[in-house]
């Protein structure tokens, strides 16, 4: 009995070792051919997956270069919410709120790393916004903050385009926000990462024009996701962009935006003009 009882102490110590030790798993979605499939990047090499990227998928043993592919959305969500005024530095003169204020993206405006943002011809005023974006990973209905972290599979890089002067004149904020390609989104998903103080930086053709760190969010992810799970389900796949930090300026075509969050990599999209 004691051997048994040394013998299941071990392989517990051994698996708790193991899940502590446990490296970020860095996915994507990418084409190839005709081909659309998952994979895992380890250095430059994609470990192809089979099954749905939610339900624990396996390597199929097949693997490809990152530079022979072309890097897609990394996921198709049913929903992409996104948070407003959520770091203090970009609040200005504004009040926190007592709670998230969210709005929505369409899906049909995620773009992905190396896709063009087309600046409508009627736009005055678009500006960048960097964000950290969560994805869900299993369905969360009135969630506690608690639970939040089970429900979600990891996080990706986010570029908020908004067209301001939309934003102020509009009833709604769906197409200063949810235009098409207003939603760049990726590369890469990481999981197992601790993103609670990650740098998170914006350049415009090489010039860095915001910076700071996830530490600093008002509503931090747990607060986030337990909220919109009380009035909305939150499905595999779905996004939440958590908000900008610091000052946007305007961009305009040509310019290249570059949207880097530590850990994970840079999400980088030319603007051109419709
Ligand atoms: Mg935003």
């Amino acid at each position: 009995m004691k051997t048994l009882n040394a013998l299941v102490l071990l392989i517990f110590s051994i698996w708790g070792w193991s899940v502590a030790c446990a490296e970020p798993t860095t996915y994507l979605r990418y084409q190839q051919g005709s081909e659309v499939a998952y994979g895992i990047l380890e250095g430059d090499t994609i470990h192809q997956l089979k099954g749905e990227l939610f339900e624990n998928p396996v390597k199929t043993g097949r693997t490809v270069k990152l530079d022979e592919v072309k890097i897609l959305t990394p996921v198709e969500p049913s929903k992409v919410i996104a948070v407003g005024l959520n770091y203090k530095s970009h609040l200005g003169e504004t009040s926190p709120a007592q709670y998230p204020g969210l709005f929505t993206k369409f899906p049909t405006s995620l773009i992905a790393d190396g896709e063009n943002i087309v600046i409508p011809s009627d736009s005055t005023n678009i500006h960048y916004e960097g964000e950290m974006v969560v994805v869900i990973g299993k369905k969360a209905k009135d969630i506690a903050p608690e639970e939040v972290q089970n429900h979600i599979f990891g996080i990706t890089i986010g570029n908020d385009v908004s067209e301001r002067a939309w934003q102020r004149d509009d009833l709604q904020w769906f197409r200063a926000k949810a235009s098409d390609t207003f939603g760049p989104i990726g590369p890469y998903i990481v999981s197992g990462l601790d993103y609670s103080d990650l740098l998170l930086e914006t350049k415009v053709n090489g010039e860095i024009r915001q910076s700071s760190s996830t530490e600093l969010l008002i509503f931090d992810v747990p607060t986030i996701v337990s909220y919109v799970s009380r009035y909305v389900t939150l499905l595999p796949g779905d996004v939440i962009y958590t908000g900008t930090p610091g000052v946007t300026r305007a961009f305009k075509e040509g310019d290249v935006i570059e949207v880097s969050l530590e850990g994970v990599g840079v999400l980088s999209n030319r603007a051109v003009k419709e």
